[in-house]
């Protein structure tokens, strides 16, 4: 039976992003906390719609350890509210922990960014495999979009709903924001692929550890060049060579030469510390 808004009771309003409001919610018949995101559907064209209603779709099928797993979904038509339900990540998401070190005057952890760098890649596999063969590619690659749960394991999430509701093709409307993330092959106008994700992989990963995103401007023209031209500081030194090596490869301005996950998962480094999480 689906579910209705009756089954679940407001905790408390968690935040309002740019595409609508997550609230941790608690499922009366068990208790267990959710989240929930409503999200207005009013405004949309059809073919906005139909992209949600697809993209909803896809989450659904998504089912990985580190992917934020999705329930259900509920539409109210009289307010035109669609309430999509998932999985409550306790541990926040990474631009917190981010802006949390930057203003403390710390870092995360060498051993930390490695586990993140293999979840995070663990995750991207999954979505690469999926459709039917055909790769569902994040897009959206970013700290706000990757979780921990309490374990303080990664739950990647947000997959495509920010796309489906701004689904012009233009950078303008794809990246909310100054595009740090944003890899030369788009710079370029060329098409969005597996590496392209594995380009805001590396950016983020860099984040994290270096408090600071590997390309910086105050215009985006500026940006561009940079991002071009692919030179950028090795991370703080109390990280080691290994992890600036693994997250430089990935940034990587020819796409050829980047990694792809699969070689990344198969790196000698990355085994022994995936060997150690385990
Ligand atoms: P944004 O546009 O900022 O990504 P969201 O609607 O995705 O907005 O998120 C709003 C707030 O809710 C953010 O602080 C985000 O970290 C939090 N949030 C989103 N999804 C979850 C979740 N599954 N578990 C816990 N917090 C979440
Ligand atoms: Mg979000």
């Amino acid at each position: 039976m689906p579910s209705t808004l009756e089954d679940f009771e407001v905790i408390t309003t968690i935040g309002t992003g740019s595409y609508g409001t997550c609230k941790k919610i608690r499922r009366k018949k068990d208790g267990k906390v959710m989240v929930w995101k409503e999200m207005e559907y009013g405004s949309m064209t059809e073919s906005e719609k139909q992209m949600l209603v697809s993209e909803v779709n896809l989450l659904r099928e998504l089912r990985h350890q580190h992917i934020v797993r999705y329930y259900d979904r509920i539409i109210d038509r009289t307010q035109a509210i669609i309430y999509i339900i998932m999985e409550y990540c306790q541990g926040g998401d990474l631009a917190s922990i981010i802006s949390r070190n930057r203003k403390d005057g710390t870092h995360v952890s060498e051993d930390f960014a490695w586990k993140i760098l293999i979840q995070a890649t663990l995750a991207l596999k999954e979505c690469h495999r999926r459709k039917n063969g055909k790769a569902v590619l994040h897009r959206d690659l970013k700290p706000a979009n990757v979780f921990l749960d309490a374990d303080a394991n990664v739950k990647l999430g947000d997959f495509g709903l920010a796309r489906v509701l701004h689904h012009e093709h233009s950078l303008a409307q794809t990246y909310v924001g100054t595009p740090y993330y944003m890899s030369p092959e788009l710079v370029n106008n060329q098409s969005y692929n597996e590496k392209s994700d594995i380009w805001s992989l590396g950016c983020m990963l860099y984040e994290l550890c270096a408090l600071a995103p590997p390309f910086t401007a105050t215009n985006e023209g500026d940006l561009k060049k940079k991002i071009r031209i692919g030179q950028f500081p090795r991370l703080p030194t109390q990280y080691s060579l290994e992890l600036d090596m693994i997250i430089r490869r990935m940034i990587q301005v020819e796409v050829s030469m980047r990694p792809s996950i699969d070689s990344i998962l198969a790196d000698s480094v990355v085994q022994r510390k995936q060997n150690s999480l385990n």
